[in-house]
């Protein structure tokens, strides 16, 4: 493993190994203030659209066909059942689950 993967408090004898400053003061102000710039404002509404966003890409990468559930209209993800007598199955789940549990099945 790379030394920066560490494991339960591993990263604290990571960090306190590092004691070289590698930034001038005028640098990490500086780079605070471009991550404090371009970030969104927090609210509910963030949280939201941000959960929306990587629901979006999450569902792309699950090589969803352009398929909408037919509930709510968002993007279907193929998912496989995980437990019981169809196991192994394949079907298309919303990926606005567990909000939406709209499923249908893949033909
Ligand atoms: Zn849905």
């Amino acid at each position: 493993m790379p030394e920066n993967v560490t494991s339960d408090f591993g990263y604290i004898r990571f960090i306190k190994s590092k004691n070289q400053p590698v930034l001038t003061d005028t640098e990490v102000n500086d780079i605070t203030n471009m991550i404090e710039n371009g970030r969104l404002v927090p609210s509910f509404k963030t949280n939201r659209e941000h959960v929306k966003h990587v629901r979006t890409i999450v569902a792309e990468k699950e090589n969803h066909n352009g398929k909408a559930c037919p509930k709510c209209g968002s993007p279907m993800v193929i998912r496989e059942t995980k437990t019981g007598q169809n196991i192994g199955k394949k079907f298309w789940g919303c990926s606005n689950f567990p909000k939406c549990r709209s499923i249908v099945s893949v033909t």
